[in-house]
């Protein structure tokens, strides 16, 4: 990216043609380029959009890629044989390549307005996802600058209509348009601004903040399961920490997960949980949510109290029953989540407890091993702690081992037990003889 990189003026967008900037089609995915040029060829405009462009612009290697076209859904189909039209508040092309590769191509369009909905009012969420527009428009209606660029297949050039080339260089994240009013058409997008902002290691906007300081309630008016989607993919993309840590500055951790009281100890876990998955460990949703809830668990269960197993197992319950019923989880999730925090409970008492063998067995116990690790990263006593109990469990295990080997070469060593057959057992199938 080299010149006139200022916010345009409004209509005008910027455009830097192939010598002006680093985007090479030899970086964007082969069966993306087939879809673009198909659409292009074909007399329509064809443009890859979203975070695909933003990606590749500042060096990083997109997640996919996305195709906005003025071809309309059906005009999409029919230029592709392997086209399926999906989603019910807009209608978009997947374009399938082999059993794994989907290209998604949206249709341009625009934001609703008022004179455009529906008279009855249910019916404006469809309408106002479902309306043709021009690139404009489209690019207007996304949420941040920088997730609003796009590269034109036609003439290999970046066509900027916000501003994002700008806030790219400057590597700052702003919204398009008026942020309290973007967050309250859609609050899920103050989750996202925090993090592409932690993933992009982007500065936000001063009015970007003030929006999500003031706006932060319309959170939890927000479909339960997008939030659910969008902090799992905060784990994902190991801004877990960060991201939750900036909530919790900006006012919105409150409104988005009640009952997490935003502790530095838990910041500090999420980060080394957010390492952790850095370091290739999938992430999955029952370790979060264990991080989450485990320090409002162990102040209810202290190590040294009277509270037994049994009580830790109701408390746990308790400790994640508010979000799991407002997010709708799993109860496979929600037991597993459980497990980890109960694990994590028989771990800070101490080795020489009842049933500790069972608990060595348990299938959960090296997980709950690994998050008592990581919690006690910082503390000389819990480490140790954490050693012995390695070192109980690979005990355990050598037993095991041992204890399967004996057992097939005790199988081995005897003679198969001759059956009594039936007959020798009384003659004539246990008819009692005369
Ligand atoms: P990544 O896929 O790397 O997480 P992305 O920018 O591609 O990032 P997506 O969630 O895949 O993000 O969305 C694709 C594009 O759709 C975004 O770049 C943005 O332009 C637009 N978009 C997504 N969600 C919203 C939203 N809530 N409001 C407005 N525009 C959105
Ligand atoms: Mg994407």
């Amino acid at each position: 990216m080299t010149p006139s990189t200022e916010i345009p003026e409004a209509g005008q967008p910027v455009v830097l043609s192939r010598s002006e900037h680093s985007i090479s089609r030899k970086r964007i995915d082969e069966n993306t380029l087939k879809v673009l040029y198909r659409l292009s060829r074909q007399g329509h405009k064809a443009y890859l959009v979203g975070g695909g462009v933003r990606d590749l612009l500042l060096g990083r290697t997109p997640k996919d890629f996305d195709v906005g076209t003025d071809a309309t859904p059906n005009q999409v189909k029919k230029l592709f044989r392997n086209c399926f039209l999906v989603g019910r508040r807009f209608r978009l092309g997947h374009v399938r390549f082999g059993a794994n590769e989907v290209i998604e191509v949206a249709t341009f369009r625009r934001q609703a307005r008022p004179d455009d909905l529906p008279e009855d009012p249910a019916d404006h969420f469809f309408f106002t996802e479902n309306i043709f527009g021009t690139p404009q428009e489209d690019a207007f209606r996304r949420d941040f600058t920088i997730n609003a660029l796009f590269y034109d297949i036609k003439t290999f050039s970046i066509i900027d209509y916000v501003g994002g080339l700008a806030d790219l260089e400057a590597r700052r994240l702003r919204v398009i348009g008026d942020p309290l009013v973007r967050f309250t058409e859609d609050p899920v997008r103050m989750l996202r601004a925090l993090e592409f902002a932690a993933r992009l290691g982007f500065s936000l906007d001063d009015a970007v903040r003030q929006g999500i300081y003031v706006g932060a309630p319309l959170i939890a008016e927000a479909a339960p399961a997008r939030i659910r989607e969008e902090v799992m993919e905060l784990f994902r993309h190991r801004v877990g920490g960060e991201v939750l840590r900036n909530a919790q500055a900006l006012g919105l951790l409150p409104h988005l997960l009640a009952g997490f009281e935003g502790e530095e100890e838990t910041f500090a876990l999420l980060d080394r949980i957010d390492a952790r998955t850095a370091s290739g460990v999938p992430i999955e949703e029952h370790f979060a949510l264990a991080a989450i809830y485990l320090s409002r668990f162990l102040r209810a269960c202290p190590p040294d109290s009277e509270v037994t197993v049994t009580d830790a197992v109701r408390i746990a319950g308790l400790v994640l029953s508010p979000h799991c019923g407002y997010f709708h989880v799993a109860h496979g999730i929600r037991h597993q989540a459980r497990e980890l925090m109960v694990g994590m409970f028989r771990l800070s008492r101490g080795r020489g407890k009842r049933g500790e063998r069972r608990f060595l067995q348990h299938p959960m116990t090296p997980q709950s091993l690994e998050f008592f690790t990581l919690w006690h990263a910082e503390s000389p006593e819990g480490s140790q702690l954490a050693a012995e109990w390695r070192e109980a469990l690979a005990q355990d295990e050598q037993f095991q081992e041992k204890r399967k080997g004996d057992a097939s070469d005790r199988r081995k060593s005897t003679r198969p037990r001759r059956r009594r057959s039936r007959r020798s057992k009384g003659g004539g199938g246990g008819t009692p003889s005369a």
